[in-house]
Parts: C-alpha cells; structure tokens; sequence
C-alpha cells in the first residue's frame, strides 16, 4: 500500500492521538521520513493538540489552525480524482 499527502491529512488527527491501525501508521510514518509538507503539517497540528492537551494558553496567530484547515481543505478538493 501506497499513500500520499492527502491521506496523510485524513489520518493525522488520529494519527496524533495513535488511533491508526499499526499497517496505516507504518505508511505514515514512511511518508513523513520523505515529505516536507506532511512533516510540517504534523508539527503543525501537533503543536494545536499540544496547546489543548496540556490546557494551557499560548498567544497564536488568530486564526492560525483554521487557515491550516482551510488550506487543507482546499488541497484535498483541488486533488479529488474527477
Ligand atoms: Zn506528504
């Protein structure tokens, strides 16, 4: 099995939170060892987990998980199979 970025993004919550299964998690981790992208997106959306885990308050960019999410969303549309 092969994945690329854009189930990397599916799966990254969960994969965070180590709710993938152990075969998804392996192909993951392959893909992050050689993507830029995904790399910083995980940093990324750990660093917001991190902040809502540990309940503690950091200054952010306002707005700064939603623009991620809103760029991620626009890649998965922009990449859907037609
Ligand atoms: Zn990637």
């Amino acid at each position: 099995m092969r994945i690329d970025c854009r189930h990397v993004w599916e799966h990254i919550s969960a994969y965070i939170d180590g709710q993938v299964e152990a075969a998804l998690r392996a192909e993951i981790d392959r893909h992050l060892e050689t993507c830029e992208i995904c790399s910083a997106v995980l940093d990324s959306t750990r660093n917001v987990v991190v902040l809502v885990a540990d309940d503690r308050v950091f200054e952010l960019p306002a707005g700064f998980s939603e623009r991620l999410h809103e760029r991620l969303d626009r890649e998965l549309e922009r990449e859907e199979p037609t």
